[in-house]
């Protein structure tokens, strides 16, 4: 590529110059380096410029175009850049759309009121494609649409990928997200120890607020660690995990028998010392619910744990706004901020405690206690 061009003093003009001399690589590579610069008013500028004359944009275009309008908060156009960028390219889609490029989904289709409260006063959040994340499986819609509910402060996908889709997902993505797999660059044994760490230190900030031990239940238990250390340091711990390699795998390695179900389908009338969820709550379709359950199933004395990827974390603040792989995760289908989730606990009886930073990578440990 020509080195003059990559250059990052670029301007808006350059951008539909090289356009209206035809050379469509020139003005992807300025503006993916506008992009990387987080200049995205510049792309925005230079496109509008060209787009003065009515013309079909080329979908690669498009889709750097999208990113820049959704980094500027310009969200519509973002959907529309978006939409556009499938339609002009079809490959751009997910591998399903690529063979039957004559059939691209309408994304209208998919839109949900808000999955926390119900409500439909929303505004756009963020618009990706997420056929670019390497998470991608042909089970989803390239196109996934962010929007903040005004009512409740959540933020979900408002194109929700349907049941049958995510159980698709989470299967494929079983092993490639195992401990030693091809999504994390770290042994099996060395990520067992990590969370052997930090299930202890999450235990020990549990007593100190609790007071003591008790009944423990861990919802989305995964591979079973934090059961079996909590049942090392004099817990009553059980765990509730859904998908049936994870069950096998807690038997086999800590002989611990996890309950394969679906939380709403536990016996509520227990009292629970400590309820935890880690990693879970971003992936829930009816997370106030949860949330209320959770409040519900608490012993007077009893410490809930919510351990998710926050909005608000520091790490969350610093990611590229263009490129926030956050909001192409599949799996996760809503966000929300810290403040957010303890306004909504405390409607439910719970008091926010304590907040910190156990994981790393934005997620945060939230702890509540009923209000006393
Ligand atoms: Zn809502």
């Amino acid at each position: 590529m020509n080195q003059q061009i990559t250059h990052s003093n670029q301007s808006a003009t350059d951008i539909s110059a090289v356009l209206n001399r035809g050379n469509l690589q020139a003005a992807v590579n300025i503006i993916s380096n506008l992009i990387d610069n987080q200049d995205y008013a510049k792309v925005a500028e230079g496109m509008e410029l060209w787009l003065q004359q009515p013309k079909v944009l080329p979908g690669h275009l498009c889709l750097l175009y999208g990113f820049a309008l959704n980094a500027l908060g310009r969200c519509d156009g973002a959907l529309t850049a978006h939409k556009q960028a499938i339609v002009e390219h079809p490959g751009l889609a997910n591998a399903k759309a690529r063979k039957e490029s004559t059939t691209i989904p309408n994304y209208d289709e998919y839109e949900s009121p808000c999955i926390g409260c119900g409500s439909n006063d929303s505004k756009l959040a963020y618009v990706c494609n997420q056929s670019l994340s390497v998470n991608n499986f042909d089970v989803l819609n390239p196109i996934r649409v962010w929007k903040d509910c005004i009512d409740c402060g959540l933020t979900y996908t408002s194109n929700m990928p349907t049941a049958e889709a995510l159980e698709k997902y989470y299967s494929a993505n079983y092993l490639a997200q195992q401990p030693g797999g091809p999504l994390y660059n770290i042994s099996e044994e060395g990520r067992e120890q990590s969370y052997i760490k930090n299930s202890e230190t999450r235990l020990k900030v549990i007593e100190e607020i609790s007071g003591g031990k008790g009944r423990l239940i861990d919802v989305g238990a995964g591979r079973g660690t934090f059961v079996k250390v909590a049942q090392d340091k004099g817990w009553t711990a059980e765990g509730l995990e859904q998908l049936p390699e994870n069950v096998a795998y807690a038997e086999k390695r800590w002989g611990l028998t996890l309950s394969q179900m679906d939380f709403f389908d536990l016996d509520s009338q227990e009292a629970y010392d400590a309820i935890t969820l880690f990693e879970v709550f971003e992936h829930l379709t009816r997370p106030w619910e949860a949330l209320k359950k959770c409040a519900d199933m608490l012993s007077p004395k009893g410490v809930l744990v919510i351990a998710m990827p926050f909005r608000d974390s520091p790490y969350a603040k610093a990611l590229h706004p263009a490129k926030d792989a956050w909001w192409s995760e599949p799996a996760h289908l809503i966000y929300i901020d810290t403040q957010c989730l303890a306004a909504k606990a405390s409607e439910f009886g719970l008091h926010h405690v304590h907040t910190e930073e156990v994981e790393g990578a934005g997620r945060l440990d939230t702890y509540f206690t009923k209000v006393r």
